[in-house]
């Protein structure tokens, strides 16, 4: 194993990304897409969600201890109106749960990582939410989150 991975399975840093909690994908329009997931993942969509500050409209399926959020843009501007735009639907992000998301900040930024937004912001399904730039991580966009219930 390289020298630099073994911290990270050290006790301090074995618990700060705790699991893909879920898993951002972009969509046209949810309308077509609920129905398109339900079948897919053999499950019904548990939840839909708008998320004004963000121009998005969220739709959450479970999978086992993971979830998969499709996204659909409301505003032309919006991120997700963009990225289709741009890129077509799609993977959108990647989302790790931590259990403090102002420290896993702190140590993703002092690891040279650039975050969007600099104090957690409220996402959707009631969480705090903080996004990595994706040329700093292999192109993924990669978001932190934590219950809001759970956060201070
Ligand atoms: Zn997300």
């Amino acid at each position: 194993m390289p020298k630099d991975l073994v911290r990270f399975c050290s006790d301090d840093y074995f618990y700060s990304m705790i699991k893909v909690e879920h898993i951002g994908i972009a969509v046209k329009g949810l309308e077509a897409a609920i129905p398109l997931y339900e079948k897919l993942l053999n499950t019904e969509c548990y939840k839909q969600e708008a998320v004004i500050g963000e121009k998005v409209n969220t739709a959450f399926f479970r999978q086992g201890e993971t979830k998969i959020e499709l996204l659909e843009g409301t505003d032309p501007e919006g991120v997700i109106s963009r990225f289709i735009e741009t890129r077509g639907e799609g993977l959108h992000h990647i989302a790790f749960e931590t259990d403090d998301i102002r420290a896993e900040m702190q140590r993703l930024s002092d690891a040279g990582f650039q975050l969007l937004n600099s104090e957690p912001k409220q996402g959707a399904d009631n969480k705090w939410v903080c996004f990595l730039h994706p040329k700093q991580t292999g192109g993924v966009l990669i978001e932190l989150c934590q219950d809001r219930g759970a956060a201070e």
